[in-house]
Parts: C-alpha cells; structure tokens; sequence
C-alpha cells in the first residue's frame, strides 16, 4: 500500500501528517511511502530525514496515495487531485463542514476525520483531539503570559515585592487542563471552572483552585464524559456568576467547548468591563463562535482596557511538536488499516474504522456529517454521539484518562506508551 503525504495548502497550517519517526515504523510495517518535496519544511524536517527513514520524495505525488494522510481539511482542489477509491485521513470537521463530507462522497473518496475517531481506551494512540488540544493548551497559557503586562509569579526584589497574577481557566478539558499547568509552571495562581463536576480533583491535582458556582447547577457531565449544553436558564445563571469571579482575575484562559455546537457564550461585556485595566483574556473557542461575546476570530481587540486574544489554529504555531504528536495518531490508525505485510485492510466490523469513516462507496456514512450536510440519519444514535464517540457500547471510555487527571506535562508520553500498546507492537 502507498501512503503519500503533501504539503498543507491551508493559509497558516505549518503542521505535517507524518515526521520521520513514524515514517521509519509504517515502512518497517510494509508501508510504502511518498512526499512532497518541502511537506515538513514548515515543521522543520528536512526532505532528506524523511528519505533516511526509508520514504521518497517526488513533486506531484502527495496527493497521490492508496492512502493519503493529511492535517488539514482538504480544499475543493486538492479533492479534485484525489483518485477514486483513494483512502483520506485528516481533520475534516464532519460536524460542521457538510461540503466537505459531500464533495468526498462525490468523488469516491473514502474518508476517515480525525475528529470522530471513538474516544476509547484502545484509540488513545490515535487521539488527535487530545494531541492538538493538549498543544493549544500550552500555547494558550503562553499567550496569556506573553500578552500581560505584569509577571505571573511572586517575586521579592529589593525593588519591592509583587503579587502573584491570577488567571482563570473556563473549561478543563485536555486544552484547559494543560492551560491550567503550564499557567502554574509560570508561577500563576490559577483558578478553572467547568461544568463537569468530574474535574474538580483534576483541577485540584494540578495545584490549581476549583471554582464553585451557587447558581444550583447539577453536574453537566453526559454519558461518554462530554458536558451537555446549558439551557438558556442555567447559561445566563452561569455568565452572571462568572462575571464576579472574572473581575478579580488578571488573565482568563477559555476553552469550553460542546461537540458539535457553537461554543457557550461565558464571558459577556459587562464581565470584561469589571477586569482591571491591562488585564488579558485568551479565547480558545474563538474558532468556534467565542467564549467571550467581544472575540473576533483570529484578532486581538483592545474592549474596556482588556486584551482579548481570539487565537486560530493554535497547534500550527508550535508546529514541531504539533505534527510529531499527530503524526504518531496517524501512523497508529494506518497500523489499523493494513494488513501484516502492509496491504491497505480497512475493517468494518472495528469500532474505530467504523466510527471515524466519514464517506464510503460515494456516500456520506457518519450520521453527524449527514446531518451537517443537510441529509436524514442513516443509523441510530446522536449525531453528538457518533461525532465524539460516546455512543452506545462505547463504555470503555475512561473519560478522565491517561494525561487528563495528572500534570499534564507528561501526556506525551503516555501518548508515546499507548500507541505502542494501540498499534499492537
Ligand atoms: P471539549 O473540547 O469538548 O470541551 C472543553 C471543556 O469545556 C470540557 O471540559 C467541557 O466540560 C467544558 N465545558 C462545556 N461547556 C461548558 C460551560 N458552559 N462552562 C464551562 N465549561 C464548559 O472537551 P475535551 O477536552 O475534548 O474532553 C472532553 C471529555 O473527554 C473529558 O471528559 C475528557 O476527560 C474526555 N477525554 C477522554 C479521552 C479518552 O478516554 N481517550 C481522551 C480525551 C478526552
């Protein structure tokens, strides 16, 4: 079977489907494998590394694969390049890009998103979610550091003491949760908030404080781990609470997210308006509508003498690691898809091929991306559930699994452990 790697053609997308370590263990499994020339320059790996590691280069083959493996969603030209019966993996926001889904079906493409491969313990390997966020995360404690004018941690100078910076983290997921422990290594005091009661002692186990909201809300945590949406009720009950814990705050980190929805609005302007002058608000939902109502996607605003940072595309800008770490979700899924001596083998009848294909024999298969497209389910279960694997018979997710409930310094490599249990090797 012949993997083909190109280069990304999104506007700003530095990352890489593959990097030389993975290419080295998919060749060794019986894996052919082709790039374009300059795939990894923006991720600094040179062309050579990947020719030492057993790949090749050649112009006008990277989309050219029995398998092709990208980051990115592909755009209508590079669908066009793609041959029929042709295997797609990459991002390809099934939830809410339905044109994407159809063009795939249109062209005979059988396409597995990154996005709805089932949240399990046998697929943590192949968790991109977890991986990228794990990145935005980081970064997103960063921003907020780099964009304040004041230090995060104590210090006692002869030129005076200065109090610790307070930030607050809105969402403790797997980017909310790294947000929290790289705010901490930075000296922050730090606070988060989520709707999941689960997190609380994830929270507490990063040194972080668990912020507790008297507004009469029941854990919000659903089948599968993820967070319901609020009702209007509870969303306006929370925003008004919110509203006098953020005041106190120097910087907000937010990343709350539901699969498949706008982000929940958490952070309205009279809330902005209370934070002192200079303070600094990072909105990682930016993407995806806002966490904070005054976020323009992609911007950095000035509103009430508060920074508010509306990030895009975060992983791209640490792209090195970023693509290392995909690369490794990539090379486990295709150790799923072959055969012992690296025939593409796609089954069915596993949990994770059936979950994470989106388009098969020309038609759209996943029932989230059916209905993003504007067609009627195929299946039963959610849309919700198909998209972020919590659907029936998936009760072996471990919801507060390895790097979620511990420093999350070391999710990578606990990442590293389970690809090595997931690809069986
Ligand atoms: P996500 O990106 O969907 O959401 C980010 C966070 O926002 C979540 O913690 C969510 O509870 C929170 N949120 C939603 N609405 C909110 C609101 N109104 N106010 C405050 N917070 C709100 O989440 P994710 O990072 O993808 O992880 C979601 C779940 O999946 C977690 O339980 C996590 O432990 C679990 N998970 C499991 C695995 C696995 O088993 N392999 C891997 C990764 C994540």
């Amino acid at each position: 079977m012949k993997l083909s790697v190109p280069q990304e053609a999104a506007e700003g997308e530095r990352r890489v489907a593959l990097v030389p370590e993975m290419a080295k263990k998919l060749s060794a499994s019986g894996v052919e494998i082709v790039l374009e020339p300059g795939a990894g320059e923006q991720s600094h790996v040179p062309d050579a590394a990947f020719e030492e590691a057993g790949a090749s280069i050649a112009a006008g083959e990277g989309l050219s694969g029995d398998v092709v493996a990208k980051v990115a969603p592909p755009s209508a030209d590079e669908i066009s390049k793609l041959r029929k019966g042709a295997v797609l993996i990459g991002f390809l926001a099934p939830l809410t890009d339905g044109d994407t889904a159809q063009a795939l079906a249109k062209a005979g493409v059988t396409s597995f998103a990154m996005e709805a491969i089932p949240r399990i313990t046998r697929a943590q390997s192949m968790d991109a979610l977890s991986s990228q966020a794990t990145v935005a995360g980081y970064r997103a404690g960063l921003l907020c550091a780099q964009e304040l004018g004041r230090f995060l941690p104590m210090l006692t100078t002869a030129a005076g003491t200065i109090r610790p910076a307070k930030v607050l983290v809105l969402g403790a997921g797997v980017a909310g949760l790294q947000a929290i422990a790289t705010s901490r290594r930075l000296g922050a005091v730090v606070h988060a908030f989520d709707v999941r009661t689960a997190v609380e002692e994830q929270i507490q186990s990063l040194g972080a404080k668990f912020v507790k909201l008297d507004i009469g809300l029941e854990d919000a945590e659903e089948a599968g781990g993820y967070a319901r949406a609020l009702t209007d009720e509870e969303q306006q009950r929370q925003r008004e609470a919110l509203a006098d814990v953020i005041a106190d705050m120097d910087g907000v980190i937010s990343t709350a997210a539901v699969p498949g929805r706008q982000a929940p609005l958490l952070i309205i302007e009279d809330a902005v308006e209370r934070m002192k002058p200079g303070s600094v608000i990072v909105d990682l939902a930016a993407e995806t509508g806002g966490n904070c109502e005054l976020t323009e996607p992609g911007e950095t605003v000035v509103a009430h003498d508060v920074k508010i940072v509306g990030p895009i595309n975060l992983p791209a800008s640490m792209p090195d690691h970023a693509s290392q770490l995909y690369a490794k979700n990539i090379q486990s899924l295709v150790e799923l898809m072959i055969d012992e001596e690296g025939g593409l083998a796609l089954d069915f009848d596993d949990e994770i091929i059936a979950g994470a294909c989106i388009t098969r024999d020309g038609e759209i298969v996943h029932d989230g991306a059916r209905k993003a497209a504007g067609l009627e389910e195929k299946a039963s279960g959610t849309a919700e559930e198909k998209a972020s694997g919590t659907a029936e018979g998936q009760d072996e997710k471990s919801g507060s699994a390895d790097g979620q409930n511990e420093d999350a310094e070391t999710a990578p490599d606990r990442a590293e452990r389970g690809a090595e249990r997931g690809s069986g090797g």
